[in-house]
């Protein structure tokens, strides 16, 4: 059996990365939606919707789906705190995967900054840094937004703790925070390191994406796991068995 899918966001470059290889996936596309179609017309045919567009228009499109209980992967990132509500909202009813990369090596790569934020001393300094492509709308990217999650969690740090930009501070770097660090040029996929400075060495660890298909792939991962969960906000890990 495919799994029959509404894709939103069809024509941009990751609607089009979905298409390619939602075959292959066990999945069918049996609505392509982007500016100026109605997704809830189409909603009825599809077992699972896959969002791919823009931050604004995903809360709209999880009301829509907690109406009519269609389960949601979402793709988008740069949410408002507004719009992460309305859709953290959606949840009580519908189950979503929500990730802002859903490549299994980035996945593997927030586990394991998770565990290393856990294990390693307070002295081990954590900083994120990460490049895309220039047209990337938002900074820094939600995986690096996800690392810097796991870097709290294992820490056990406040979100006070995150700095975004160390650029005009003076003074010493505070043991208790982690810096995140957006470049943005050419045609770079994505690409994420977590660097834990300690007092006498350095430990690197590093992602780069080569082409868009990996989150295609992922994402495609995710509708099937999720058709038939409980509702909830389910992440990427959890799709995986990445669970600490
Ligand atoms: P893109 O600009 O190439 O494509 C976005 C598409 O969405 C366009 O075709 C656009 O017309 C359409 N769109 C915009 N507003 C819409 C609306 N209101 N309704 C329906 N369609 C609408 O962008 P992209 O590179 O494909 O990325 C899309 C989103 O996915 C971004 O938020 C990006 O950050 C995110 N992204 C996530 C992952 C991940 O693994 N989670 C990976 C890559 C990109």
């Amino acid at each position: 059996m495919t799994m029959p899918i509404l894709l939103n966001g069809a024509r941009g470059r990751m609607g089009q990365a979905i298409a390619a290889v939602a075959e292959e996936e066990g999945c069918r596309i049996v609505a392509e939606c982007d500016i100026g179609s109605n997704p809830v017309e189409h909603l009825p045919n599809c077992g699972v919707v896959v969002d791919f567009s823009s931050h604004e228009s995903t809360p709209d499109l999880a009301e829509e789906c907690a109406a009519q209980g269609k389960p949601l992967v979402i793709g988008t990132t740069g949410h408002t705190p507004e719009e992460t509500e309305r859709i953290k909202a959606c949840a009580e009813k519908i189950p979503m995967v929500w990730a802002g990369n859903y490549s299994i090596g980035v996945n593997l790569l927030i586990h394991l900054t998770r565990q290393a934020a856990k294990l390693l001393p307070e002295s081990y300094h954590p900083e994120i840094v990460e490049m895309h492509h220039r047209h990337k709308k938002d900074a820094p990217s939600g995986t690096a937004e996800n690392l810097l999650e796991a870097v709290l969690e294992g820490r056990q740090w406040e979100p006070e703790a995150a700095l975004r930009s160390r650029s005009g501070l003076t003074g010493e770097r505070p043991d208790q925070e982690v810096g995140v660090h957006a470049l943005r040029g050419g045609s770079v996929v994505g690409e994420h390191t977590v660097v834990f400075a300690g007092p006498s060495e350095r430990i690197e660890f590093s992602h780069s994406a080569g082409d868009r298909s990996i989150f295609a792939r992922g994402a495609l991962t995710a509708a099937k796991w999720v058709a038939g969960k409980k509702p909830g906000i389910y992440r990427m890990g959890e799709v995986l068995g990445l669970t600490d």
